[in-house]
């Protein structure tokens, strides 16, 4: 019986769909969803940091122009009082610098010239730490406590500042997204040696394998997997296949036993049986004809009485080898009926082919110069053969007539002087 083709084990799988695709992909995910996650976080301690550091310059910056700025409040000098305001605008991220005297009385103002409100997320960040007010206090030589002369305003731009950020944020994103790049390629890289490749080589020997001959499947050797699950897994694949030949073995032999003859090697009764059925049923359905041969050795009991049991089976195979040379024809059956008698079953051939087959037979058996010296018709072993054909038709059911007009022959056959053929009369 043929197997089922299959198509599963040998398919090929594309490229796109692949384990290593499909791993690549998922880890790529992964790796950027966490790195998002992780950017997220980073960027959160970054705004936090940044307000601190924005907080903390720009309390330095006022401090330094302190002393100067109080100065030109206590000499109402505006040229100086400019000088401070535009020192503390060139620093950078200024929107707005104002110094007032005591009176609050604008001494000098310094502003940017477009008007910036800053996007909604440097608003959301930086908003409530933009504005600073300070007041300025003089020092007279060698007094201990000073008076505020003026007042000191700042607005920081909170564009610049909200710029700042999302430059930061870009390059955290950036180098997130490579590191999620490179970290997907390493574990992709390292799956792929530690299971893909491993399982791609199981995939092809399972490919490979004979459905006839499952135990003779190429076993791969996975080096540095000998006691882990991928070889645990060849080793169970190993056990399972030997355990499939094993049956299959079984089947063979059970098979063997069942339809050959122990004795000769060639068909059994049971074989011949089920054959000649179906070959009935064939030759019903295409209106061919079909014949049986029915051989019997001549005088066979007295061979075995005088030369014994065991030249008797040497003889019963040498018969059976060269009847079954004899019919050739791949279509054709030759069978041991039983005891030292034997049958074909010819489909598709008359009775006029039938009786030349069977005088073939005949002849080689004669041709074999077997000595039996206690034959009445010969020195040598020799055979009777009845001849039958049919042509069924719808009716004949069965070719149980058939092999009894064979086997009425043969008995004309012996009873006319044995070693000939007598075929079916018509
Ligand atoms: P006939 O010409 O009428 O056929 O005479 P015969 O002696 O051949 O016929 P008979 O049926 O009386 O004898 C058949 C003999 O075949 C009986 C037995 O000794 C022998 N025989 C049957 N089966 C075997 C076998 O398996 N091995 C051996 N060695 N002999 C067998
Ligand atoms: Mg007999
Ligand atoms: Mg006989």
């Amino acid at each position: 019986m043929t197997p089922e083709p299959s198509t599963i084990p040998g398919q090929r799988v594309s490229r796109w769909k692949g384990i290593t695709a499909k791993q690549a992909a998922v880890t790529l995910i992964i790796a950027i969803a966490m790195s998002l996650l992780a950017g997220v976080a980073e960027l959160s301690l970054e705004a936090s940091q940044m307000r601190d550091e924005i907080q903390e310059q720009t309390r330095q910056r006022l401090d330094l122009v302190d002393g100067t700025a109080a100065e030109a409040a206590f000499q109402l000098n505006p040229d100086l009082a400019q000088q401070v305001a535009n020192g503390l605008f060139d620093a950078g991220n200024v929107k707005r610098i104002e110094l007032r005297d005591d009176f609050g009385r604008r001494m000098a103002v310094r502003e940017l010239e477009r008007d910036t409100q800053g996007s909604w997320l440097a608003r959301w960040l930086f908003g409530d730490i933009v504005h600073y007010e300070q007041d300025l206090n003089y020092h007279v030589d060698g007094e201990e406590n000073a008076d505020p002369v003026g007042e000191i305003e700042l607005i920081l731009a909170l564009d610049s500042l909200g710029n700042a950020f999302v430059e930061r944020s870009v390059l955290i994103f950036s180098l997130g997204v490579i590191k999620a790049f490179a970290i997907a390629a390493l574990v992709v890289l390292a799956f792929h040696f530690l299971i893909t490749r491993p399982l791609l080589k199981v995939h092809a020997a399972i490919a490979q394998v004979d459905p006839e001959r499952p135990g003779e499947w190429p076993k791969p050797r996975l080096r540095y997997h000998g006691d882990d699950e991928l070889g645990h897994l060849v080793a169970g694949l190993d056990r399972l296949l030997k355990a499939f030949q094993h049956g299959l073995d079984q089947r063979d032999r059970l098979h063997q036993i069942s339809t050959v003859d122990g004795l000769t090697g060639i068909a059994n009764r049971r074989r011949f049986d089920a054959f000649l059925s179906d070959e009935w049923q064939r030759a019903r359905r295409s209106g061919y004809s079909l014949s049986v041969l029915f051989i019997d050795i001549d005088f066979f009991k007295p061979f075995n009485d005088n030369y014994g049991h065991t030249v008797g089976d040497d003889s019963l195979r040498q018969v059976a080898h060269s009847i079954s040379s004899t019919v050739s024809r791949t279509s054709d059956l030759a069978a041991r009926f039983g005891g030292e008698e034997f049958v074909c079953v010819l489909p598709g051939t008359d009775i006029d082919g039938a009786s030349a087959v069977a005088k073939r037979i005949r002849g080689a058996i004669e041709a074999l110069h077997i000595p039996h010296a206690f034959s009445p018709v010969h020195d040598r072993i020799t055979v009777s053969i009845g001849v039958a054909s049919a042509t069924p038709d719808q009716d004949d059911a069965s070719p149980a007539p058939l092999v009894k007009q064979a086997d009425q022959c043969l008995y004309q056959a012996k009873s006319q002087g044995r070693n000939r053929v007598v075929a079916q009369p018509d």
